[in-house]
């Protein structure tokens, strides 16, 4: 078996260069959207399956991905985590008939999502990514739906983890554990990638805070 170097914290198979959207922007276009032979489900299966990714996720993307042929079957042959990187113009209730109902389904859309919430539930996501301080109550949607869903994130990356003290960093971890973690269901987590601004101070006040609070 192959290992995925350490210093890689992403990793992506690219299906399909196929989408059903159009967007004038894609660069799968730049080249004029070219015939390109596709693997099958099981040559994509051996080949991941044959890689350690770590603590990575494999991302699935494209194109979109699920416009490739073996789709389903890939996602019950992949032995990894897996992310997937679509439009979401694709049949849920095909998807939700199709892959393993085990699949943990973690769906990530950066703001104001609350509206869409419940729909999410109904189409069976299981983990919302990111819960974000900035723009949504995060305790009033622990409250409501704590019971159907686990959280990922909670603290901010527009202003606790690049403009708060050390103090603050760790004051917001210990509440979100105490009050979005209570019962469990909680990723804890900056919510997204940490920019260049963010203090080091800050980023070691979450990993010890995450250490100190984090336990049931
Ligand atoms: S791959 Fe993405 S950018 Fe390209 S057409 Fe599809 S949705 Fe649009």
């Amino acid at each position: 078996m192959k290992t995925l170097p350490k210093r890689f914290n992403y990793a992506e198979a690219y299906l399909t260069f196929r989408c059903n959207l159009g967007c004038s922007y894609c660069i799968n276009k730049f080249d004029g959207l070219k015939p390109r032979k596709e693997m099958t489900a099981d040559e994509w299966a051996d080949a991941l399956n044959d890689i350690d990714f770590g603590n990575v996720s494999l991302t699935l993307g494209g194109g979109e991905p699920t416009q490739f042929k073996g789709f389903f079957e890939l996602v019950d042959k992949l032995k990894m985590p897996i992310d997937l990187l679509t439009n979401l113009q694709f049949d849920v209730e095909e998807f939700i008939k199709n892959v393993n109902p085990d699949i943990i389904i973690a769906f990530h859309s950066d703001g104001a999502i609350q509206k869409i919430i419940p729909h999410l539930i109904e189409i069976g996501v299981d983990v919302l990514n990111p819960l974000q301080p900035e723009c949504m109550d995060i305790f009033e949607i622990k409250r409501i739906y704590g019971d159907k869903l686990s959280f990922w994130g909670t603290i901010g990356t527009q202003t606790t983890m690049p403009f708060g003290t050390v103090d603050e960093v760790k004051e917001a971890v210990k509440k979100s554990i105490q009050e979005i973690g209570k019962d469990g269901g909680l990723l804890i987590a900056p919510t997204h990638l940490l920019e260049p601004e963010v203090p080091w101070e800050n980023i070691m006040a979450f990993v010890e805070a995450v250490r100190d609070y984090g336990k049931y």
